[in-house]
């Protein structure tokens, strides 16, 4: 190691899913949206200026901030935004994650909260799931430095009701406790309306799932004004102009449209249900996902050989090879037409299996 090397801020990085660009692939693997966004989303960025982006954006990021405001039914000092949830959970750990004590967070969960733990050196504990990947809500009742956690849960996709969420927070008044709703729009029971009476809440969102926007990069948190002006000033110090011009635009055209929004989203829980039913026919398992992915394990078939197999087809699904979930496959929901194939490729693949298991048993 070279002398200027010991000093080095060292990280493991967090390895993003695959993104192939292959012709006729079907991309289950990073939970994006199969829809495009909005109709007024490709309009907004006919009309992007170019001459405006001589000039650099507002750095209050007003045009999106005042259209979630009117969204969500807030104030806009109750909103932070950033470039994608990514960097609104990493401004979040930055900002309020500053003690001695660990913070907490299940075992099986996003698993950039660890990364970002070990960037900035806070120390943390992880809470194990019960059998059936439920938060255990009891374990956070311990004193630590602060909570977080995805409602629905990622990669299960398994939500915790309000109630729980609740008691966790009213245990948790000393520190933050941030709830990352990152998929929430498919099903789950959001914290939002927990914020006025918890000053220690903050509920994270993302355009990235159901408003088709992962490309374009934003995120948002909601808390009371104090924990906001605390992320703002964290931001300032950092990076005054995270949202782009084109982003502020493309944001604010996307918030516009609800009808949009609410039709893709029951598109998405409809394909989602169906699928369900006809996995558990080929004898798949699976918790009740309330996001727009489903966590699956075959009673015969190891999760790494069907994964292998789906991807030689160039439908790629998600595989983590990671204690208690190693025999799990992560598969977001996309088109009718995209999940009629993944069915089709994974029943003939089965029925094969069988064939040969029959064969060898003959
Ligand atoms: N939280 C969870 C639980 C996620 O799965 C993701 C997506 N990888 C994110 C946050 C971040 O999403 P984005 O940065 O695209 O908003």
């Amino acid at each position: 190691m070279k002398p200027w090397e010991k000093n080095v801020r060292k990280v493991v990085p967090y390895v993003p899913g695959e993104q192939p660009n292959q012709i006729g692939m079907i991309k289950l693997n990073t939970n994006e949206n199969p829809y495009p966004p909005a109709p007024g989303v490709r309009e907004a960025i006919k009309n992007l200026e170019s001459d405006r982006m001589r000039l650099y954006p507002d750095p209050t990021a007003d045009l999106l901030v005042s259209e979630l405001a009117d969204f969500y039914h807030l104030d806009k000092d109750q909103i932070f935004v950033g470039v994608g949830s990514d960097d609104v959970l990493a401004m979040c750990f930055l900002t309020f994650f500053n003690s001695q004590r660990p913070i907490f967070f299940p075992d099986i969960t996003y698993s950039f909260y660890d990364v970002w733990a070990d960037v900035f050196r806070i120390p943390y504990e992880c809470q194990p799931l019960d059998e059936n990947f439920a938060i255990v809500k009891e374990d956070y009742y311990k004193p630590n430095g602060g909570v977080v956690f995805p409602n629905p849960n990622a990669p299960t996709g398994i939500g915790q009701n309000l109630s729980d969420i609740e008691d966790i927070i009213r245990h948790n008044q000393d520190v933050v406790v941030i709830v990352d709703e990152a998929y929430i729009d498919f099903g789950g029971q959001s914290a939002l309306e927990l914020i006025d009476r918890y000053e220690n809440l903050l509920v994270v969102q993302t355009f990235s799932k159901s408003r088709s926007l992962a490309g374009v990069r934003i995120g948002y948190a909601f808390g009371n004004r104090t924990l906001i002006k605390y992320l703002n000033d964290v931001k300032y110090s950092f990076n005054s102009y995270t949202m782009n011009y084109p982003s502020l635009v493309i944001g604010r055209a996307a918030l516009a449209d609800r009808a949009y929004f609410e039709d893709t989203k029951a598109r998405i829980i409809a394909t989602r249900e169906r699928v369900k039913g006809e996995l558990s026919e080929l004898g798949f398992t699976f918790g009740d996902s309330q996001s727009n992915f489903l966590f699956i394990t075959h009673e015969k078939v190891a999760a790494r050989e069907l994964f292998e197999a789906l991807k030689i087809k160039r439908i790629y699904v998600r595989y983590f090879n990671k204690p208690r979930i190693d025999n799990y496959l992560r598969v977001t929901i996309g088109t009718e037409e995209e999940m009629d194939a993944l069915i089709a490729f994974l029943r003939k693949y089965l029925q094969e299996k069988e064939t040969e298991a029959s064969g060898e048993n003959a």
